[in-house]
């Protein structure tokens, strides 16, 4: 079992459907974004476009983030993905520093909630936000509770335009190994030495 996830960039438009649909399966805080797509101008007039790019967290193989942590907090599971045990995060931050993508999230005392901004007690979002314990540090785990009940990350399973494709590499029948053999696709960044497991096909 090796997990991965090839976004197809062709088929993105930038709906923001999968940052929304990863906050709601998360409930990530304000500020806090364990998937986005940036759009990004390119060229100039008459020749100017927009590119969009999907970012996430690439359960590198070769992850800095797991190699600096001092308590072991953060792991390379035996499926593929970065984990991080948020009962043996002392909240150093030294994994921040090191991930070149930026990935990672620090959940302190004074990181709002949507409606405490509004100077409301929401429930739920209290209940959600046990989730991020204080003083640690969180990112996207490839939708771990999902992934539990046999359902794909949410960001896949909303994605409108077709354009994100997670499963299993070392199963050749699967979707993400067929793409993979046919497009080839590229990391993200290939030069920090990380090897993602999150390709694009441009
Ligand atoms: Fe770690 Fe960053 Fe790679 Fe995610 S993208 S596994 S946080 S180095
Ligand atoms: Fe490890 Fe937590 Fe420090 Fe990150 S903040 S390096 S997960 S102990």
């Amino acid at each position: 079992m090796r997990y991965a996830m090839i976004i197809d960039k062709r088929r993105c438009y930038a709906c923001q459907g999968c940052t929304v649909a990863c906050k709601v399966a998360n409930a990530t805080p304000p500020g806090t974004f364990w998937t986005k797509t940036l759009s990004i101008e390119k060229g100039k007039f008459p020749n100017a476009h927009m590119e969009y790019m999907p970012l996430i967290c690439n359960h590198c193989d070769n992850a800095p983030c797991v190699k600096v942590c001092p308590t072991k907090a953060s792991k390379k599971l035996a499926d593929g993905t970065v984990q991080v045990t948020a009962s043996e995060c002392i909240g150093c931050q030294m994994c921040m520093e090191a991930c070149p993508y930026g990935a990672r999230y620090f959940n302190s005392e004074e990181t709002p909630t949507y409606w405490s901004e509004v100077g409301k007690q929401n429930q739920y979002e209290a209940e959600r936000m046990k989730e991020h314990v204080v003083n640690t540090v969180d990112k996207c785990t490839f939708c771990a509770p999902r992934r539990e009940k046999g359902l794909p990350p949410a960001c896949v399973a909303t994605c409108a335009g077709v354009a994100r494709i997670f499963g299993d590499l070392d199963d050749p029948e699967s979707e993400v190994s067929k793409m993979f053999k046919k497009f080839k696709p590229k990391p993200y960044m290939p030069e920090k030495g990380t090897k993602p497991r999150v390709f694009y096909i441009d």
